[in-house]
C-alpha cells in the first residue's frame, strides 16, 4: 500500500479525489481555528458533531412540547420503543444480531451491570485476566468488583503486560496467560482496541482461549466501536460494552452500547440487577411483582430511554448505516497507512518520532500513537497552537486518530507540513 504514497501535495489531492467517502466530511461541524477548520485528529476521544444531530434533537423537543406524556405512544418514533430504533444500526457496527445489542446507560455503568451476570467467582474460579495499563475506569471497575466479592485485587486480577522493551501485547502471551491461569479464571476481560497504543486485539482468538479454559470472555470496545469492523456474534464473545461519543460521534456523555451473545439471551437464571425496562414488555405496564427479563441484551435495561442522547446517537448511527463499516475500514486503512508513511518520512528527515502502534494494519484501527522523546511535549504544543486537535497522554504519547468518517488525506498532509515546519525551526 505504501508504494502508492509520496510526500507531495498532489498525492494527497489524488487520494482525496479517489475517496468515495469524501463527501461525508460535509455532514460534520468542524471547530474553527483562525477562521479555518481545525485539523481534527481526536475522534478517538470525542467525535465531531454530525449536522443531523441538531434537527434530531429539535424533533424530540417538538414532540415533547406538542404531546407531553402522550409522546411515549404517538408519532413515528414513540419514546416507548426508542431503544429499538437504534438496535439494528448498533448491531451492524459491532457485527451482532439486533437482539444481542441494546443501547443504555453509559459504559462503566454497563460494565458493572454485565459483571453482575458474567463475573461469578467461586472458591475455584475467581480470577480476572485483563491487560496491564487498561483504561483507568476499567481498572477501577475490576478492582471494585473483585473486592465486592471478597477477594483482594492482588490475588484475583492477573495483568498481561508487553514484554520488556516492547510496547504492545503479543497475542501468544495473552493466550499463554489464559492457559496458565485458566482453571482459576472466571473472566477474561480485554479491550478491543487499546486506548493508549491503538493495538487491535485478536478478539476471536482470545475468546476461544478463554472458553477453552472454561472462563467467560468480555470486551471493552470503547476504542473499537465505529473504528474497526467486528463480528462479535461469530467471534463468540460473551459480552461487550462500548461508548458512543468517541468514534461513534454521538456527543459528550452519549449513551453506552451493550452486547450479550445470543446463547445467553434466554438464560433467565443469570443473576442480574433488574429494572422495569428490562422486564417483559408485554407485561411492563401491568405493574406486577416478579421480574421476567426480555429476550437478549434488552433484558439488561434498567430505565426508560434517555431520549435526547439517544436521538443524537441515532442521527449518528444513521450515517454509519449509509456509509457501511466495510467502506469506512477500507478508507481507514489507507488513511492511517498514509499518516504512517509521512511520519516515517519525518523520522528519516530527523524528527525523532516513534510509532508504538503495531505496524501491521490488521492489528490496529485508525489511531497511531507516537512518542517523540524529550521533544514530545514541544511538538504537541506546537501542533495545538497551529490548529491541530490531537491529544497528549502521559507520560509521553501523542495520539493521532485520522477517522475515515470526516478526515481527508489533505488533513493528514497538512499535519505533515506543520511537523516539517517544526523540524525546520528546531534544527
Ligand atoms: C473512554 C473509555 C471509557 C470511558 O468510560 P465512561 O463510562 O463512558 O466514562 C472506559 N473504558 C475505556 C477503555 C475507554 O476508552
Amino acid at each position: 500500500m505504501k508504494t502508492m504514497f509520496d510526500t507531495s501535495a498532489d498525492c494527497a489531492r489524488n487520494l482525496d479525489a479517489q475517496d468515495t467517502l469524501a463527501q461525508l466530511r460535509d455532514q460534520f461541524y468542524f471547530p474553527q481555528h483562525e477562521g479555518r477548520d481545525v485539523l481534527y485528529f481526536c475522534g478517538n476521544s470525542l467525535g465531531l458533531q454530525p449536522k443531523s444531530v441538531e434537527p434530531a434533537l429539535l424533533r424530540e423537543l417538538e414532540h415533547w412540547r406538542t404531546h407531553g406524556v402522550e409522546g411515549h405512544f404517538r408519532g413515528e418514533m414513540p419514546w416507548m420503543h426508542y431503544h429499538k430504533y437504534l438496535q439494528s444500526a448498533a448491531a451492524h457496527v459491532v457485527g451482532a444480531l439486533p437482539e444481542e445489542v441494546v443501547i443504555m446507560n453509559t459504559l462503566t455503568a454497563n460494565l458493572h451491570l454485565l459483571m453482575v451476570s458474567f463475573y461469578r467467582p467461586d472458591a475455584r474460579r475467581f480470577k480476572i485476566i485483563m491487560e496491564a495499563g487498561a483504561f483507568p475506569s476499567d481498572q477501577y471497575a475490576m478492582e471494585s468488583q473483585v473486592r465486592y466479592h471478597g477477594y483482594a485485587p492482588e490475588e484475583a486480577i492477573v495483568e498481561i503486560a508487553p514484554r520488556p522493551g516492547e510496547e504492545t501485547l503479543r497475542t501468544e502471551d495473552v493466550l499463554e496467560t489464559i492457559r496458565q491461569h485458566g482453571p482459576q479464571t472466571a473472566l477474561v476481560m480485554m479491550c478491543g482496541v487499546q486506548y493508549y497504543t491503538g493495538q487491535w486485539m485478536d478478539v476471536e482468538a482470545i475468546t476461544r482461549a478463554g472458553h477453552e479454559a472454561g472462563a467467560l470472555v468480555g470486551f471493552d470496545l470503547a476504542h473499537a466501536a465505529g473504528n474497526i469492523p467486528m463480528r462479535l456474534h461469530d467471534w463468540q464473545a460473551d459480552f461487550a460494552v462500548w461508548c458512543s461519543y468517541k468514534y461513534l460521534n454521538s456527543g459528550p456523555g452519549g449513551p453506552g452500547g451493550v452486547f450479550v451473545h445470543q446463547r445467553h439471551a434466554d438464560n433467565k437464571d443469570l443473576p442480574r440487577f433488574a429494572g422495569w425496562w428490562g422486564h417483559d414488555e408485554e407485561r411492563r405496564f401491568l405493574m406486577e411483582k416478579g421480574f421476567v427479563p426480555m429476550r437478549g441484551a434488552a433484558g439488561w435495561q434498567l430505565s426508560n430511554a434517555q431520549i435526547f442522547s439517544f436521538a443524537a446517537h441515532k442521527a449518528s448511527l444513521d450515517i454509519f448505516e449509509s456509509a457501511g463499516m466495510g467502506a469506512l475500514r477500507h478508507k481507514s486503512e489507507q488513511l492511517t497507512a498514509y499518516l504512517e508513511f509521512l511520519i516515517d518520512d519525518l523520522t528519516e528527515k530527523g524528527l525523532p518520532l516513534h510509532i508504538i502502534t503495531p505496524r501491521d494494519p490488521a492489528q490496529r484501527g485508525c489511531q497511531l500513537s507516537v512518542t517523540a522523546g524529550p521533544q514530545g511535549r514541544a511538538i504537541f504544543d506546537f501542533l495545538s497552537t497551529h490548529g491541530v486537535v490531537c491529544d497528549w497522554r502521559e507520560p509521553d504519547v501523542i495520539r493521532l486518530a485520522p477517522t475515515p468518517m470526516y478526515n481527508s488525506f489533505g488533513d493528514v498532509f497538512a499535519l505533515y507540513h506543520l511537523l516539517l515546519d517544526f523540524l525546520r525551526r528546531n534544527q
